[in-house]
């Protein structure tokens, strides 16, 4: 490991134990040092004390009578004590009787007897100085000066051995020290080196090799559960990040890479198709069953386009109800089709959602790279027109990029901008179109429907602008206007006599929907002076879609309570459920032209139609049959007994200033019918 010589703590760790051990045997030894030699000065000391006062009474009648020759020889036998330099006997006044020995050593005449052991060891030696007493008085002094240098000596040697055990110790120590370091400092350099690994590249998979069991053993072994949690949650991230949570499907973010990565290999995602699906009517599925189930049906859904994906599939969800897959190796239309077709064909089967069959399709928009496109946002923007075209033209469609989709999407663009001035320019008219009563061949009344007289573009087609105005907010201004036009001409027809029963307009979803809608009927019948019975609103079965069947039925209930009528549009192309149809205040059931056209010549069809007329009475209702365009057709009508046709066989929808003749010509050249009509019924 490298990084031992660059451990500071290693390096710490090393240093401390040097110091603290040198210390400590420096301490030791000069503490033992210190009380030996002192123990020994003073043994010594004690020792010549005792032969001192030995010989200060053997000498004392000596001295006395100042007998220098017999002290003197008294003195050589003290000399004679190891180490004593120097014996000096005084008499009582100070005077030396004898001496023996180096006298040289003496610095001054003045002995202090009270020197320290350790001055005395730096001198080298002591003196010890005793009273000579004789019958109680003091006769002189006896001074013995004992040398003490072999101590030192002592101590020189005991310090240079001490020196060589603390090196030993130390060089020890530090072998110790560098083995303990590596032992601490191991795990903690080989964290730091994984540390700096995971900052720089990012590898969240590092891992550190367990050493040992003490702390840094748990340290290593928390930082590497510590390192396998963060990498699961990097892996989850990563999944949050690129896939769908509720379908386990790629996300919009992950498509996006893809797409990218296939437009930038060398082929240029030559042979590959984007293709968008989005689900059809799936709102009306969350608004009446709830998220929940709508988001069980995603899933669901999700599910079979897995089953039926394979390997060059890059199947996505982009969000709400839209999914997208990304093939390859597809170099034709027909071969896109082939591919798309198992997935949507997948669908066809019912789901089985908390309970509840729900029928679903898709809808799907197909661009081909790189016909259609060589970037990801034109190829979105392609697939996208197609995929809106796939739902215009009806649904569980596959519809192919165009270019005459963008001047499509274009013209739309331009008309919606236009929609917004229609009304202050004047630009909208109520034509209106006869609704003849198949017992008295009788008109009726009139539906009125929307158009719009375009300055550029003539008359525009409702199927158009109806669309753009729902999207764009408009439908309610444009609803309001027809809704007080069409009353203002009801009400000038019964002016002028005549014998108009019923003026219908289409109310659209939004409108209906505004809180406000029944007072505003109100005020339009009240400032037109339209008698409220007159009046029919028109409303198709989208209504039942994402409302609460409470609410529809308090909000008809309003409108019934001005006295107006109401039909139900476009009846069989929708929703209703026969099961809730008979509890709503409907007064007419409008069939669709759908069930109409061919009737003459579809058998299946015919029989469809009539029930579809016999239910209208049995729940109590006019029935309007709409699109009758043949003689063949409305004669089959006459015969299964309903109640008013409203098609081009009698009239397209005409201005108002075209009605009154067309009345008139209706009256008169159609009474063969009515009459084999009121025959049939006589009959029956
Ligand atoms: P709708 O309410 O079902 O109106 C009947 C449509 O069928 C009218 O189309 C009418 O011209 C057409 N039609 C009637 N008889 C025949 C026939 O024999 N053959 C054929 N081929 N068509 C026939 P139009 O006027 O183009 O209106 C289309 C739809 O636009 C209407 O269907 C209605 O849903 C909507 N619309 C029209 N005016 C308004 C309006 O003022 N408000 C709202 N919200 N929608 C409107
Ligand atoms: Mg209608
Ligand atoms: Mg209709």
């Amino acid at each position: 490991m490298k990084f031992l010589g660059k451990s500071i703590i290693g390096r710490r760790i090393v240093a401390l134990v040097l110091v603290s051990l040198t210390l400590s045997i420096v301490t030791l030894t000069a503490s033992f040092l210190w009380f030996q030699l002192r123990d020994s000065i003073d043994a010594r000391r004690a020792g010549v004390e005792a032969t001192g006062y030995v010989f200060a009474s053997a000498i004392a009648d000596d001295v006395a009578v100042g007998n220098k020759q017999a002290v003197f020889n008294a003195l050589r036998s003290i000399r004679r004590v190891p180490d004593v330099r120097l014996v000096i006997a005084t008499d009582a006044s100070g005077q030396e009787v004898a001496s023996l020995g180096v006298a040289a050593i003496l610095q001054s005449d003045v002995i202090d007897e009270n020197t320290g052991w350790l001055s005395s060891l730096n001198r080298g030696w002591f003196p010890v100085i005793t009273e000579i007493v004789k019958s109680g008085a003091t006769v002189g002094r006896l001074v013995i000066v004992t040398d003490v240098s072999s101590l030192r000596m002592q101590v020189i040697h005991a310090a240079l051995v001490t020196l060589l055990v603390a090196f030993a110790a130390g060089s020890l120590g530090i072998a110790a020290a560098i083995r303990l370091q590596k032992r601490i400092t191991g795990p903690l350099a080989a964290l730091t080196g994984a540390m700096i690994h995971i900052r720089n590249a990012r590898d969240y998979s590092t891992s550190v090799k367990h050493a040992s069991d003490d702390e840094t053993g748990v340290l290593v072994d928390t930082f590497n559960e510590m390192m396998v949690e963060i990498g699961n949650r990097d892996q989850t991230l990563k999944h949050l990040a690129y896939f769908d949570t509720l379908t386990g499907l790629a996300n919009r973010q992950a498509f996006q890479g893809h797409l990218e990565t296939i437009l930038s290999a060398s082929d240029g995602g030559t042979g590959s198709a984007l293709f968008l699906l989005d689900l059809d009517e799936f709102k009306a599925v969350n608004d009446s069953y709830g998220h929940f189930a709508g988001d069980t049906l995603l899933a669901e859904v999700a599910a079979r386009f897995k089953v039926e994906g394979n390997e060059n599939l890059f199947l996505v969800r982009l969000g709400g109800d839209e999914f997208a897959v990304v093939a390859r190796g597809i170099a034709t239309e027909g071969e896109a089709q082939t591919t798309i077709a198992p997935l949507i064909a997948s669908l066809l089967r019912t789901f089985d959602i908390l309970g509840r069959q729900i029928a679903i399709g898709a809808s799907a928009g197909v661009v081909l790279i790189p016909r259609d496109g060589t970037t990801p946002v034109d190829l979105l923007r392609r697939a996208d027109l197609a995929l809106y075209q796939a739902k215009r033209e009806g649904r569980g469609r596959v519809h192919f990029y165009r270019p005459w989709l963008d001047e499509d999407m274009q013209f739309r663009t331009a008309l919606a901008q236009d929609l917004r001035s229609a009304i202050d320019a004047n630009q909208l008219e109520a034509h209106y179109q006869p609704q003849v009563n198949l017992h008295t061949g009788e008109v009726d009344g009139f539906e009125s429907l929307l158009r719009w007289k375009h300055p550029v573009h003539g008359y525009v087609a409702p199927a158009k602008f109806i669309p753009i105005a729902e999207s764009n907010g408009l439908i309610c201004d444009l609803g309001n206007w027809v809704l007080r036009e069409s009353c203002r001409q009801a009400r000038i027809w019964i002016d002028q006599g005549m014998p108009i029963k019923q003026i219908s307009v289409n109310v659209s979803v939004t409108q209906f929907k505004q809180p406000s809608f029944h007072r505003e009927v109100e005020d339009i019948l009240l400032e037109t002076r339209l008698p409220p019975r007159v009046l029919c609103l028109e409303l198709t079965e989208s209504l039942f879609a994402g409302s609460s069947l409470a609410w529809v039925r308090d909000m008809l209930e309003a409108l019934k309570g001005l006295g107006i009528k109401l039909a139900i549009d476009d009846f069989g192309t929708g929703y209703s459920s026969l099961s809730y149809l008979h509890s709503l205040p409907f007064d007419e059931l409008k069939i669709d032209r759908a069930f109409v056209g061919d009737i003459a010549t579809d058998e299946a069809k015919l029989r469809l139609l009539r029930g579809m007329v016999e239910l209208g009475h049995a729940l109590d209702m006019t029935v309007v049959a709409e699109g009758a365009e043949t003689a063949e057709e409305v004669a089959v009508l006459v015969q299964l007994g309903a109640d008013h046709i409203q098609g081009y066989y009698f009239s397209r929808p005409l201005a108002a200033s075209e009605i009154l003749q067309m009345v008139d010509t209706i009256r008169n050249r159609h009474q063969k019918i009515f009459e084999r009509h009121a025959k049939s019924k006589g009959r029956a």
